[in-house]
């Protein structure tokens, strides 16, 4: 009796993995836009089968609809921004786009009080306890899954990003940097298992010390600080913590490129490869495999 239980349990696993999902109930978190370092209130609510992921603006009271989709990006300058045909936006959204594909959310509306999502610490890892508080529930339709049946490569300089067929989602990522404690990293990653929560989700954003005073000038990371980025100096690392991870930069582009890609509007079975590369290629990437039909399916 117990065996067959145990194995109709089994089989609902599997079936149900298969399934669209959204949260089971609203959640909310509060903290500062890091460009705006203004204080905004953002509230997640389950959605049904085949919504997506749309942000409301309540800010705004018209037309303040922004689905989370490639095609809506409009710029890509230090944190990935999309806006609605009547110019309403929401940036910064890559980390928390980045929470919902690690933990497979499908559907979800996001009520924001503001042009900005959190920067919370400055990883997703918030995002991912947030998620979890709300916990999931499994909706009453097959997910469906973007294949890549293509290579597709876009460069800029000597930076690059690609595509490959593969039958689940794997990430190779190397950076380069003028600083020697940064400098070249590079990391391999097949997200199975939950192992997004544990190795991806708590990578931080990061800057340079010598960036600092151009960036506050032009009026960008004015909500920025030691709270919410690893901020690299000249000779060390100026948090008192030090890294989460010693490849905590690698493993943050990699965090933001999850993001940027789930706007692809479904789960991706392909290979990406990212070389010294960020929100603008990524997009780019999008575009040019939403292109051409021949370059993907759905399964
Ligand atoms: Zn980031």
């Amino acid at each position: 009796m117990l065996k067959t239980a145990l194995f109709f349990k089994m089989i609902d696993i599997l079936y149900n993995s298969k399934n669209q999902q959204t949260i089971a109930e609203p959640v909310s978190i509060n903290g500062i836009g890091l460009h705006s370092g203004v204080d905004i209130a953002m509230k997640l609510y389950p959605a049904e089968a085949d919504y997506g992921i749309k942000f409301i603006r309540n800010d705004l009271n018209k037309n303040n609809i922004i689905e989370a989709i490639w095609s809506n990006v409009t710029n890509t300058k230090l944190s990935t921004t999309i806006s609605n045909q009547n110019g309403a936006s929401v940036s910064t959204i890559e980390h928390l786009m980045s929470a919902l594909s690690g933990l497979h959310i499908d559907n979800i509306k996001i009520e924001i009080d503001g042009p900005e999502v959190p920067i919370m610490d400055g990883s997703s890892i918030k995002f991912v306890d947030l998620i979890d508080k709300a916990s999931t529930q499994n909706l009453n339709k097959r997910r469906k899954i973007l294949k890549i049946k293509k290579n597709i490569k876009v460069e800029n300089n000597d930076s690059s990003v690609e595509l490959k067929p593969n039958n689940q989602f794997s990430i190779d990522f190397e950076i380069d940097f003028p600083s020697k404690l940064v400098s070249k990293q590079s990391c391999q990653l097949q997200l199975v298992n939950g192992n997004y929560k544990t190795d991806i989700a708590s990578a931080r954003t990061f800057g340079f010390e010598r960036d600092v005073d151009m960036l506050r000038s032009n009026g960008l990371a004015l909500g920025g600080s030691l709270d919410n980025a690893v901020v690299v100096g000249e000779s060390k690392i100026l948090n008192s913590d030090g890294l989460r991870f010693k490849d905590e930069f690698v493993r943050h582009k990699i965090l933001d490129s999850i993001g940027d890609l789930y706007l692809a509007g479904a789960p991706i079975h392909g290979y990406f490869l990212g070389n010294k590369s960020g929100h603008h290629l990524n997009n780019l990437l999008l575009r040019s495999l939403f292109a051409d039909k021949d370059n993907y399916e759905y399964i």
